[in-house]
């Protein structure tokens, strides 16, 4: 078989897999030798969008995995740390590569890299490949019947499921690549600075990852009344259950191909019975749109990461100084002395994962109740989960301030105390996480105690009163509308 290329590099960016990978397939495929590169980039100092610890031993973790699995294939990773352009022509010239693969990265960051390394790249004669891998359907392809983006869920979801489904391929054979190439070694997760690290993270790689997908998707199969996705409605909105698949960070960091879950979640529902089930199935697809509509959202309106993505919201008074910075430190800590909220930040703290419905509870609490701006959130979650992921987490953000694309409306603010009610209702999720609730009577969780009367001994009395916050809310917001800014 003819190659276009002797020689190509792979740049694995956000695909960190050996399995239903695009542009490794293609590299394969149409190179007879193919370099799988990663650089390590410098990251972009004093942007807030930056990784923590927990992910970045993640990222350590499955880097080592892929070499790992790119040796049973008859290759090795080439690891480079620097700008990713200066990086990957350096290493195009060293081994004499006319040709660079790559997935595209759904990330405004990411994308200028690309175009200047197509630039760059094109001076030099050498070809770039960019597909699309990350999401089941690019931008481009889920618009308004007038050919524009999306700026609500509902139609974008509907038009997203109704699209076909490209089918995944398997596990790639073998790869052949040329010997003797330096590279810096592959980290561990001792390696690269980073501490054992007290952050009880998943096990980071790709055969990790698809035992969570097989465990997912297999105990449904085994028995729908077991958990997994069949009853993904019944127990996705209830912390305590654990009832979510826990792959966002194999999403993220792309150790399963989407196209594959989609596949094979689709292939469950052809088999279920029962109308729970169905309804199971097709949630946890929706799921996986919101993903994509949130990564369209950052694609046409790049500026939500700056500001407000509505623009009656720009500019409003959120609370700033040393008492907000205070604040901030409570609840970051898991001090606020509300439980439901305490339960979430410390759980972030101990595992760098949040379940999506404390999510939205603490992010809500964040800007309504605290009144301290998203963009203080939003960063702080970068940093502390694994699965930290810009889009999503922006988009995330801005619903609970009320300010983004669909957004919750400002007037529509949760009150944590009947929330952890409906939510933990036997308050198992906080006891797990604030133990010094232990022996609290459980009803005692969903109403705010009065001053003087603190839930428990060593148990911070609520930082503010709901009620009132809520209010002043609902003013600022009111105000800054009746103003016009
Ligand atoms: C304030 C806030 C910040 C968030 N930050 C992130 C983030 O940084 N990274 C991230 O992946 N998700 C984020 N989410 C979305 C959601 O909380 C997580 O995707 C989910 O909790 C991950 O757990 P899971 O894999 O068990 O989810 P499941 O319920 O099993 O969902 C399956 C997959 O669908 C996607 N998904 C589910 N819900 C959402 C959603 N609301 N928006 C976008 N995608 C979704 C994820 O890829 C997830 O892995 C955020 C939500 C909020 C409210």
């Amino acid at each position: 078989m003819s190659h276009r290329h002797k020689k190509a590099v792979h740049w694995f960016r956000r695909d960190l897999r050996i399995t239903d990978n695009t542009a490794l397939n293609r590299a394969a495929a149409e190179s007879e030798y193919v370099v799988p590169a990663y650089v390590a980039s410098v990251w972009r100092g004093g942007s807030h969008h930056w990784a923590g610890e927990p992910r970045q031993r993640f990222l350590a973790g499955c880097l080592a995995s892929l070499d790992g699995n790119l040796k049973v294939l008859g290759a090795r990773l080439h690891i480079r740390r620097g700008d990713p352009v200066e990086e990957l022509l350096a290493l195009a010239g060293e081994v004499g590569a006319t040709g660079i693969f790559l997935n595209k990265d759904p990330d405004p960051h990411g994308r200028k890299i690309e175009k200047r390394l197509v630039a760059e790249a094109g001076k030099m004669g050498i070809e770039v490949v960019c597909c699309l891998d990350h999401v089941l359907h690019g931008p481009d392809e889920v618009l308004t019947g007038a050919g524009g983006p999306y700026r609500v869920f509902t139609p974008y979801g509907r038009n997203w499921l109704a699209k076909a489904k490209t089918s995944p391929t398997g596990r790639l054979k073998s790869l052949a690549t040329p010997d003797k190439i330096p590279s810096m070694e592959v980290p561990d997760v001792g390696s690269w600075g980073l501490e054992p690290g007290k952050v009880v993270i998943p096990e980071p790689g790709e055969r990790a990852a698809r035992l969570r997908m097989d465990a997912w998707l297999g105990a449904a199969l085994a028995s729908a009344k077991k958990g997994g996705v069949a009853s993904y409605t019944a127990r996705r909105n209830l912390p305590a259950a654990e009832g979510t698949s826990r792959l966002s960070q194999d999403l993220r960091f792309g150790l399963l191909s989407v196209r594959e879950l989609y596949a094979r979640v689709e292939e469950g529902r052809s088999k279920a019975s029962g109308e729970e089930e169905l309804a199971s199935y097709k949630t946890y697809q929706t799921e996986l749109a919101w993903r994509e509509f949130y990564m369209a959202i950052l694609h046409y309106f790049p500026e939500v990461l700056r500001h407000e993505f509505n623009p009656d919201w720009r500019g409003l008074p959120w609370m700033r100084g040393e008492e907000a910075e205070e604040s901030f430190g409570k609840w970051c800590r898991g001090e606020t002395g509300f439980p439901i909220v305490d339960a979430g930040m410390r759980q972030l703290a101990a595992t760098g994962f949040m379940h999506n419905r404390v999510r939205m509870i603490v992010s809500m609490f964040l800007t309504k109740d605290l009144h301290i701006d998203w963009r203080m959130g939003e960063a702080f979650f970068m940093r502390s989960l694994v699965d930290g992921e810009i889009a999503s987490n922006n988009g995330g953000w801005q619903w609970s301030a009320g300010t983004g694309a669909d957004a919750a409306p400002y007037f529509r603010i949760q009150n944590p105390w009947t929330q952890t009610k409906t939510y933990d209702s036997d308050g198992i999720y906080v006891k797990r996480w604030v133990p010094e609730l232990n022996e609290t009577p459980v009803a005692r969780l969903f109403l705010q105690p009065k001053p003087g009367e603190p839930l428990a001994a060593g148990y911070p009395e609520p930082m503010v009163d709901h009620k009132t916050e809520r209010e002043t809310t609902l003013e600022l917001f009111k105000a800054h509308r009746r103003h016009g800014q």
